[in-house]
């Protein structure tokens, strides 16, 4: 079932996502939830934010890099890890790496930003910048793992990153175990799945609804068709720009309750309402879930809400144009 290479991955299982759990808080602690009055009056629902703009790395991902290290072989461990990313996913991976002694190189596509190069390369990581887009990076990164044998991470179609990232909503659950609704925003659809599976297992009534930007609405737009579709990344959003369908992901996010799409322009909203409410720094994708609320207040007024912010790594350009 969880053989790597698989062609047709399937989801973890609740008790994959719990020993996760005991995999990953041996590297992380858990992260804050809060509530903030000003914001509930705002909103006019009780609002639960989950701070994973606090992790290591500034992004929830790091829990599945964690999680899919300590499972990987002893004997592929040696010969090294490869994933290929503009930003959360490659330092997820470097992290990992590093706490586990595993070498590791990470391909970027063409112009990437140099604070997260910087990040990685400190990380101790080979960075190897290649190809106009992330398809082609992608492509390159596939060549190269198979010549070097390198271990080729996935982005998405990837068991062990799912239960790891599953050990947020674990946390989530377990803490406000009576949360109505929770909202997670979507790039590639690990975060959502891993939400829906813990969700329907411990808190069978709270409702799990995705967000993404009308601006790269590649998962949102598969899931209401039903089928995979591609679709142009026109959002200034990182974590949410991702043009195509990931297959284990949508299969898990069929059991959603809803999913919401926001504009580039609301995400910059509740970045600042997180901003100046909350004394949080989001990154953009971090700040979806809140937008999505805000658009959708009407329907979720008195509710207990949980919003993930899953990141705090706003660039220089995006920190620049918050605060002009
Ligand atoms: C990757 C990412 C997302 C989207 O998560 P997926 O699991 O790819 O859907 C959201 N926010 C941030 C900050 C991210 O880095």
């Amino acid at each position: 079932m969880r053989e790597r290479g698989c062609v047709h991955p399937t989801a973890p299982s609740v008790t994959d996502i719990l020993h996760a759990a005991r995999l990953v808080s041996a590297h992380l602690p858990e992260t804050p939830m809060w509530s903030y009055p000003v914001l509930n009056e705002r909103l006019g629902a009780e609002v639960h934010v989950k701070h994973e703009n606090v992790q290591p790395t500034g992004a929830f991902k790091v829990r599945g890099g964690i999680n899919l290290l300590a499972r990987l072989p002893e004997a592929r461990r040696a010969d090294g890890v490869l994933a290929y990313s503009t930003g959360n996913h490659a330092q997820s991976i470097a992290y990992a790496a590093r706490i586990f002694g595993v070498p590791c190189t990470i391909v970027m596509p063409e112009n990437p930003n140099t604070a997260k190069v910087a990040a990685i390369q400190a990380l101790g990581a080979a960075v190897e910048v290649k190809g106009a887009t992330m398809v082609e990076a992608g492509e390159y990164a596939t060549a190269l793992a198979a010549e070097r044998g390198l271990h080729l991470v996935g982005v998405a179609d990837e068991p062990d990153l799912i239960a790891g990232v599953g050990t947020l909503y674990v946390e989530m659950l377990t803490r406000r175990p009576d949360l109505d609704v929770v909202i997670v925003p979507v790039g590639s659809g690990t975060g959502a799945s891993a939400a829906l599976l813990v969700a329907r297992a411990i808190a069978p009534r709270c409702r799990v609804i995705a967000v993404q930007s009308a601006q790269a609405p590649a998962a949102h737009d598969s899931w209401r068709a039903g089928a995979p579709v591609r679709r142009p990344v026109e959002t200034v959003a990182d974590g949410l720009a991702t043009g195509s369908a990931f297959a284990l992901p949508q299969g898990v996010m069929r059991g959603l309750d809803d999913f919401v799409l926001v504009s580039d322009e609301d995400l910059r909203a509740a970045q600042w309402l997180l901003l100046t409410e909350a004394h949080t720094l989001a990154e953009l994708a971090g700040a979806a879930p809140l937008a999505a609320l805000i658009t959708r207040a009407g329907d979720l007024a008195g509710l207990k809400v949980g919003l993930v912010c899953t990141g705090g790594n706003a660039g220089p350009a995006e920190l620049h144009r918050l605060l002009s």
